[in-house]
């Protein structure tokens, strides 16, 4: 089963290069849009603390989605599930989750 959360490149049409929120330059469509995550995980992907001390971040890279995940900030069924993933992707995700032990 393939699926593909919503991109940059989705709503820009193009695949430009953009800077992420962690520094690196990235295509767009590797852009993904995070809009639907708590802001507290939008604002740690950018390097503040949960509560508030820079805007959370709307678009992130895939460097950003492996950090929140192995610094424990989400866990990779939440992630996606949260990006509208369907079951197929979410039961996927937490199985990779528990193999790293960090299922909750
Ligand atoms: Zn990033």
């Amino acid at each position: 089963m393939s699926w593909l959360p919503k991109t940059l490149a989705d709503e820009e049409g193009g695949n430009a290069m953009h800077q992420c929120a962690c520094g690196r330059r990235v295509p767009s469509d590797m852009m993904v849009d995070v809009t639907a995550l708590d802001a507290s995980i939008r604002r740690i992907a950018r390097g503040g603390s949960a509560r508030g001390d820079v805007p959370a971040a709307d678009y992130l890279c895939d460097g950003c989605r492996e950090r929140l995940i192995r610094e424990g900030a989400i866990t990779r069924e939440s992630f996606v599930r949260a990006l509208g993933a369907p079951r197929a992707v979410t039961k996927k995700a937490a199985k990779r989750d528990a193999a790293r032990g960090r299922a909750r």
